[in-house]
């Protein structure tokens, strides 16, 4: 199983990080190994002064396919989910002003949530409200309108470089409002009203 994902699909998002906008969306990949265990909490790295969350969109691939079609695309996924893209922004910063990759800051052990799936029959795909709390407060408010590549545009576009498999799970990049985790905050990801994860910070 492989992560797939996006960065840069949300104007906003772009606008805080001082990035440009980009003409092609933005990959990298994470483990499987990145995967944060369930029930688990996610644990600190010693590497980094400034992990913060994305909370993200995800799309769970039901399928093997390469070079699909955006009309098609649709039939590569029954489920979509919602989970958190941890990201250790100093050391992505550092590799960026380098024009290093990412994989460090991005694809570390716990750094992929992926919580609990709804079947897309009871969502409308292109207004999905989504909302990650910390402590309570809503510190990320989402909703598909404002991807600037939808789901079966990314399904389209990544699966000319990469087949997707089953299994596989696509993160759709994150809505503005990112900010740090500390230990002791506990986050919560809600998605048209309902809890997709719940995890604690050490
Ligand atoms: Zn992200």
């Amino acid at each position: 199983m492989k992560i797939i994902c996006i960065g840069r699909n949300y104007t906003k998002h772009i606008e805080e990080l001082d990035n440009e906008k980009p003409k092609e969306p933005v990959i990298f990949m994470k483990p499987d190994s990145a995967v944060l265990l369930k029930n688990n909490p996610f644990i600190i790295p010693p590497f980094s002064e400034d992990i913060h969350y994305e909370v993200e969109i995800l799309v769970k691939i039901n399928r093997i396919g390469k070079f699909i079609e955006q009309k098609y695309a649709h039939k590569y996924y029954d489920e979509i989910g919602l989970g958190i893209d941890f990201t250790a922004r100093d050391l992505q910063s550092r590799l960026k002003e380098k024009g290093l990759p990412w994989e460090k800051a991005k694809a570390f052990d716990g750094s992929a949530v992926i919580g609990k799936y709804v079947d897309k029959s009871n969502l409308d795909l292109e207004n999905i409200k989504f909302q990650l709390l910390k402590n309570g407060q809503v510190v990320q408010d989402g909703e598909s309108s404002h991807m600037l590549w939808k789901i079966d545009e990314l399904i389209a576009y990544v699966s000319q470089y990469f087949t997707l498999k089953i299994g596989d799970v696509i993160f759709t990049g994150t809505p503005a409002g990112v900010g740090q985790v500390q230990p002791n905050d506990e986050l919560r990801g809600i998605l048209e009203g309902k809890e997709m994860f719940q995890i604690k910070v050490k």
